[in-house]
C-alpha cells in the first residue's frame, strides 16, 4: 500500500477512486475556467480527457496534482483531499506522475541525469539506486542508448519517452498526461503513444488530454468531453464513440476524426 499523502490524517486504505473530483470550480480572476466538474478514475482505469482548445482540459488535470489551486469542490487523489491545508502537496506531487506537451526535461542534465535528479533529491533514493531504476525505465521506453546524451540530441519522441520514464521512475500512483503528443512531429506520435497503450495494458490509472481517438479507441475506459470549463460528457469509450452523444460532443469529434 503506498503512504498516505496527508500526514495529519490517519493512514486510512483508501477503497475509493484513485481520482475523485466533485464539484470543482475554479476562476481565474473574474473569468470562470472551470464549472462544477465531477467524475471519478478508479484504480486501473483510463480516462481520455478531450475538447476544444480552451475548454479548460490543462487547467482540470493541472488541478489533480495541485499545480493549480481551485477555489471550490475538491479533488480526492488516493484518499487524500488535495484543497486541504493539511495535504502535504510536494509530497502528493511525488506521487502523482505528470507529462507535458513540452517534454519539460532539464535540458542542461544529461538524460540519466533527468531521470535521476527527483528520485535522489525528492524521495532520497541513493544515486546508484536511482541510475538503476532510471536505466531499466530508459530500457523500458527503448532508449538505454542514449543515457549520456543531453535533452537536446533527442528527437522529440524521445524526449517526451525519457518525460514518461522519468515520471514512472517516481513510482506513480496514477499518470496525468496533457497533450503528450501534440507537439510532435507525425511520425513520432506513434513511438509516444506505443508506451502510452502498454503502461495502460499493465495497468496503470492514467488521465490522458488527448485527441488521439485512436489511443483512446485502444485503451481508455471512459471519454470525457470538455467544453468551456465544463464536463460535458462523461461516457464509457463504446458510448462515447458509439452514441448518445450531446451536440458539442459531436461537432467537435466532426472536426478531429
Ligand atoms: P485547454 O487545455 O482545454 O486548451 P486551458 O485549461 O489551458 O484549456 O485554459 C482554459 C481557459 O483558461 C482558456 O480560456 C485560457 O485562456 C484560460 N487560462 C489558462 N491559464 C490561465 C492563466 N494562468 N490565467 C488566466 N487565464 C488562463
Ligand atoms: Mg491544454
Amino acid at each position: 500500500m503506498s503512504a498516505p499523502l496527508n500526514t495529519s490524517t490517519a493512514p486510512t486504505a483508501s477503497t475509493g477512486p484513485m481520482i475523485a473530483l466533485s464539484n470543482v470550480s475554479k476562476w481565474y480572476g473574474d473569468f470562470k475556467v472551470l464549472t462544477n466538474c465531477t467524475t471519478a478514475v478508479n484504480k486501473g482505469e483510463v480516462v481520455v480527457v478531450c475538447g476544444p482548445s480552451g475548454s479548460g482540459k490543462s487547467t482540470l488535470i493541472k488541478c489533480v496534482n495541485a499545480l493549480e489551486p481551485f477555489q471550490e469542490g475538491q479533488i480526492v487523489v488516493d484518499g487524500t483531499p488535495v484543497r486541504d491545508k493539511r495535504t502535504n502537496l510536494p509530497k502528493l506531487r511525488a506521487r502523482v506522475g505528470m507529462v507535458f506537451q513540452h517534454f519539460e526535461l532539464f535540458p542542461h542534465l544529461s538524460i540519466a541525469d533527468n531521470l535521476t535528479l527527483a528520485q535522489t533529491m525528492v524521495l532520497g533514493r541513493n544515486k546508484d539506486a536511482a541510475l538503476s531504476t532510471g536505466m531499466a525505465l530508459l530500457d523500458r521506453v527503448g532508449l538505454s542508448a542514449h543515457a549520456k546524451k543531453f535533452p537536446g540530441q533527442l528527437s522529440g519522441g524521445q524526449q517526451q519517452r525519457v518525460a514518461i520514464a522519468r515520471a514512472l521512475a517516481m513510482n506513480p500512483i496514477v499518470m496525468l498526461f496533457d497533450e503528450p503528443t501534440s507537439a510532435l512531429d507525425p511520425e513520432m506520435v506513434g513511438e509516444v503513444l506505443d508506451v502510452m497503450v502498454q503502461l495502460a495494458r499493465e495497468g496503470m490509472t492514467m488521465m490522458c488530454v488527448t485527441h488521439e481517438m485512436g489511443f483512446a479507441r485502444k485503451v481508455a475506459n471512459r471519454v470525457i468531453f470538455m467544453d468551456k470549463g465544463e464536463i460535458v460528457e462523461d461516457a464509457t469509450k463504446d458510448d462515447f464513440f458509439g452514441h448518445a452523444r450531446s451536440e458539442r460532443a459531436q461537432n467537435f469529434l466532426s472536426k478531429i476524426l
